[in-house]
């Protein structure tokens, strides 16, 4: 068996309860393996046919339509409330025979928690049956799938992945502010609805985030998502939520399970998350920017003060991959912006170029040639450095006035900010004629026709660059001017996150 596949999918709770928790739950006994931990029963949702209630069955007000999935604890339909006249999903719990104690207080746990958090990226729940023989919780029905049978299908885009990573650790960081930790994370406990939005479920494992609190003593969790910690006696926490995702989001991206050693007991996967490298491809994918490998590997540390602090540092870093609308800036007003750019640069180097008249007045003993030619090589200077300080105000602040003025924004590949050095770099490519007009300034002084090959080579060599620039933008889809190709970049319409 791989590390990919096997019981470890199926969660599991060592109970004892600590302190009793808002929930109620007094009655739990020592030692508990839900749902009774088998490799069959993580494999249950393939057989959705095989539901123990049949169709037209009538639990309370809701009316069973049809099975929509098999978790390791129960079952999950479609059903219709007759009372509010809408279809909701309502999950129960598998049993051959009675429903445990422990079984019935996780359902009713998993429900109450789930219910105090009212989030749009939390699943709904709309009511708790408390009945002993068949107790169910009826909750809002996302028609899509689940997160594992999307990674099973790789069809998600990075951009795709930064969105439902940022929604989920919004519905996390609320869960958090509420003090609760969810204890299961898992592609399986994340459901997409149709329109690709994400929505946190299964509660049934969550606890209080303090140390009264605590509901379960001992491994609680889905065992291959299990943090390092919680195998040397740690307690369920954010931080082990954090890795938790962290594994979640590695299998998001790369579709595979960030260890590749193969474990055949529990134990050995156990071990794994305590010792095994986090895996990182030698190739990162072209597609998925550099910082999302930063974000995993931060999550996925060993060590659980290494990860972030909370759930709003992580928002933060995921927000900064979160892709510029990639809406592709139209030629006009580039064209537009570029022009009050040129202007603006133009009038500043002008104004050092005035500097050559007032060098002129120093001859220091000097012949007149020797003192003019000085005065220019040093207005020269003046002047490469005025324009090189104006790349670097480029890096600090991101923008031009020109950029400003038409909203538009540079983007890489990604669809994400620039690094200030690329855009240091495009600056001068994009000036281009001001670039080449500074280089051939510092030799125009030599001889009076080589001064008129060079100011005729320079508007010849400028105006070329401008018609392939151009030529290259109407041609491209997105745009692309000559310097954005080689430098990976795009003008983007600017667009806030
Ligand atoms: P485990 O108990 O191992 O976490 P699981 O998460 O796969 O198992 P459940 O949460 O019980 O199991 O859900 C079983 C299946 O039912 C899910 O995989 C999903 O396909 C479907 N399902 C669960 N909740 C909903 C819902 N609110 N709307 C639509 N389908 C759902
Ligand atoms: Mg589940």
């Amino acid at each position: 068996m791989s590390a990919s596949s096997g019981p470890e999918q199926t969660p599991v709770a060592g109970a004892t309860p600590a302190e009793p928790d808002s929930v109620g739950l007094h009655d739990l006994p020592a030692t508990v393996v839900y749902s009774g931990a088998t490799a069959d029963q993580s494999t249950a949702p393939d057989q959705p046919d095989e539901g123990t209630l049949a169709a037209g069955a009538l639990l309370k007000h809701f009316r069973i339509v049809r099975l929509l999935g098999r978790g390791g604890m129960g079952d999950v339909y479609e059903a219709h409330d007759e009372s509010l006249e809408r279809t909701v999903a309502i999950k129960i719990i598998r049993a051959a025979g009675d429903i445990s104690p422990a079984d019935h207080a996780r359902l009713i746990h998993e429900a109450r928690s789930q219910a105090r958090l009212n989030h749009p990226h939390v699943v709904q729940i709309y009511y708790v049956g408390l009945e002993p023989e068949c107790p169910f919780l009826a909750m809002e029905i996302v028609r899509g799938t689940t997160l594992a049978e999307r990674i099973s299908q790789r069809v998600l885009t990075p951009r795709e992945i930064v969105r439902i990573s940022i929604q989920i650790t919004e519905a996390l960081r609320r869960a958090a502010e509420m003090g609760i930790v969810h204890a299961d994370i898992k592609p399986g406990n994340i459901l997409l609805d149709e329109a690709g939005i994400a929505k946190l479920s299964d509660f049934g494992l969550a606890q209080r985030n303090t140390a009264a609190g605590q509901r379960y003593v001992g491994l609680t969790g889905t065992p291959r998502y299990m943090a390092p910690e919680l195998l040397t006696g740690g307690r369920n926490s954010i931080a082990s939520d954090m890795y938790a995702l962290g594994i979640t989001l590695y299998e998001l991206t790369l579709g595979r399970y960030p260890y590749s050693q193969t474990v055949t007991t529990m134990q050995e996967q156990l071990d794994l998350h305590r010792s095994a490298d986090v895996e990182f491809p030698h190739h990162w994918p072209d597609d998925v920017p550099r910082g999302w490998k930063e974000v995993l590997a931060r999550l996925l540390a060993k060590q659980p003060e290494q990860r972030y602090a909370d759930y709003s540092q992580l928002h933060g870093d995921i927000r900064k991959l979160q892709p510029t609308a990639r809406l592709p800036a139209a030629i006009v007003p580039r064209a537009e912006a570029w022009l009050i750019d040129m202007v603006l640069v133009l009038v500043v180097l002008g104004v050092s170029v005035l500097s050559e008249w007032a060098l002129r007045f120093v001859h220091l003993g000097l012949s007149e040639t020797v003192a003019s030619g000085l005065a220019h090589f040093a207005a020269n200077v003046i002047q490469a450095g005025v324009f090189f300080l104006l790349i670097l105000a480029y890096g600090r602040f991101k923008t031009t006035p020109g950029k400003r003025l038409f909203q538009l924004s540079i983007a890489d590949v990604h669809g994400l900010p620039c690094t200030p050095m690329r855009l240091m770099l495009r600056l001068p490519l994009a000036l281009f004629p001001i670039s080449l007009g500074i280089v051939l300034d510092f030799f125009d002084r030599l001889t009076v026709s080589l001064s008129l090959w060079l100011v005729g080579g320079g508007l010849v060599v400028s105006a070329l660059w401008l018609v392939l620039n151009l030529s290259s933008m109407v041609i491209d889809k997105q745009r692309l001017a000559l310097h954005d190709r080689l430098l990976g970049t795009r003008a983007v319409v600017d667009h806030a996150r």
